[in-house]
C-alpha cells in the first residue's frame, strides 16, 4: 500500500550539476516536506554536490539536516526574541541566522554567532528598511528575498543601491540563471550566494515520477452507495481503489485566484461540480484523470470508471499527479 516517487537518479542528479554550474554560489535550500524527496536525502545530495552551505526554513530543520551536511546551515526563517524557542548562546557555530530586526540585531550584536541581515523588499515578508551598522556584527552579508514577479534584477540594484551596499556578500531568493549572471556584472565586488529549492530539486521533471498501487477493484452499478459519505454511483462501472490519501497530501490544491489566469466560469464549473461531491483525482487511468467517488480517505482514495472502459487489476501502478511541495511517499525509489 504505497506511493513511490520514482527517481531516475542520473538524470536527477545531471539535472543539479547543471544548477549548480550556471549558479555560481548556489546555497540549496532544504526545507519543509523536503520538496517530496525529504529533508534527509536533499541534504545528502547537497553534500554530493559539494556546495558549503544550504539553507532550511527553520531552526528545528538544522537538526534533521545536520547527519548529512557537515557544512555551514543558514536558517531562512529570521531570529527574534519574542519568538526564539532556542537561546542565541546555542553551540553549532556552523549556524547561520538571519536578522530582520533592529532588536534581533542588537542582541546578535558583540556576540560571535553569524548571521546574514535581511533587508526589506517588495515582498514585504520580513527585512529591515534600514540597514544597521554591521560593525559589531559578526555579519556574513545581507539577504534579499524577491517575489517571483516583476524585475528582480532590477530591484537587487536598487536596494543595494540605496543602501549603498557595494562589497560584501548577499544572499538571494529567486533570482538565477541570467538574472543571477546580469546582476553579478552589474554589482561586481559584491559577492552573490543564491538561495534556489524549487528550480534545483523539481526543475526536471522528466527525471521522477509518482505512482500509486491499485489495492482494489469493484464492479458497480448506477444507485449504488459507496464510500464514508454513502454517495450514489451515478453511473454502471467500477470503483477503484488506490494507494493514496490525506497523508500523503492528495487531494491538497493550491489555492487558486479567481482574478487570476483561471477563467470565472471554469472556476464556478470545478465548485460547482465540488458542492456535487464531484472532482477530478490527481490518478491517471489509462492516461485520463479520474474522478473521486468521494473526498480522499487518510491513506487510500477512491476513484470511478465508467462501464466501457477496461479497469486495472490489483497491484498494477498508476500515475498520479501530485504537488511536489505537500506530497510524502511511502517509498522513493532510483538511488
Ligand atoms: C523557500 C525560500 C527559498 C527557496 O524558494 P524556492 O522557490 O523553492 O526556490 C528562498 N528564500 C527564502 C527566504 C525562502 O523562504
Amino acid at each position: 500500500m504505497a506511493l513511490t516517487l520514482d527517481v531516475d537518479a542520473d538524470a536527477w542528479r545531471a539535472h543539479l550539476a547543471r544548477v549548480l554550474e550556471r549558479n555560481p554560489g548556489l546555497v540549496p535550500v532544504i526545507k519543509g516536506n523536503g520538496y517530496g524527496f525529504g529533508l534527509t536525502r536533499l541534504a545528502a545530495e547537497a553534500s554530493r554536490l559539494g556546495v558549503d552551505t544550504i539553507a532550511v526554513g527553520v531552526r528545528r530543520e538544522v537538526d534533521v539536516v545536520r547527519p548529512y551536511f557537515s557544512g555551514d546551515i543558514h536558517v531562512l526563517e529570521p531570529w527574534h526574541p519574542r519568538l526564539a524557542g532556542d537561546q542565541v548562546g546555542e553551540s553549532d557555530p556552523k549556524i547561520v541566522r538571519t536578522l530582520a530586526h533592529p532588536e534581533a540585531v542588537a542582541i546578535f550584536s558583540g556576540t560571535n554567532y553569524r548571521a546574514v541581515v535581511e533587508l526589506r523588499t517588495s515582498m514585504r515578508r520580513h527585512g529591515l528598511l534600514q540597514a544597521p551598522h554591521a560593525g559589531r556584527l559578526r555579519s556574513l552579508g545581507w539577504s534579499l528575498h524577491l517575489p517571483l514577479v516583476g524585475d528582480p534584477v532590477e530591484e537587487s540594484r536598487e536596494i543595494l543601491k540605496a543602501h549603498g551596499i557595494t562589497e560584501g556578500t548577499v544572499w538571494l531568493s529567486h533570482v538565477q540563471g541570467d538574472k543571477l549572471k546580469a546582476l553579478q556584472k552589474s554589482v561586481r565586488s559584491v559577492k552573490l550566494r543564491p538561495r534556489i529549492g524549487t528550480a534545483l530539486w523539481l526543475g526536471d521533471r522528466k527525471t521522477f515520477r509518482a505512482r500509486a498501487t491499485v489495492l482494489d477493484v469493484h464492479d458497480v452499478s448506477r444507485g449504488d452507495r459507496v464510500g464514508y459519505r454513502q454517495n450514489h454511483m451515478l453511473r454502471n462501472g467500477y470503483l477503484i481503489v488506490v494507494s493514496g490519501g490525506t497523508s500523503h497530501g492528495i487531494g491538497l490544491e493550491a489555492p487558486k485566484s479567481v482574478a487570476g489566469a483561471i477563467p470565472r466560469g471554469k472556476v464556478f464549473a470545478a465548485g460547482a461540480l465540488a458542492a456535487g461531491g464531484l472532482s477530478l483525482s490527481p490518478f491517471t487511468i489509462d492516461g485520463k484523470h479520474r474522478w473521486f467517488a468521494e473526498p480522499p480517505h487518510m491513506q487510500v482514495s477512491l476513484v470511478v470508471l465508467h462501464e466501457d472502459e477496461t479497469p486495472p487489476a490489483i497491484g498494477d501502478e498508476v500515475p498520479v499527479d501530485v504537488r511536489m511541495t505537500t506530497a510524502t511517499f511511502d517509498r522513493v525509489t532510483g538511488f
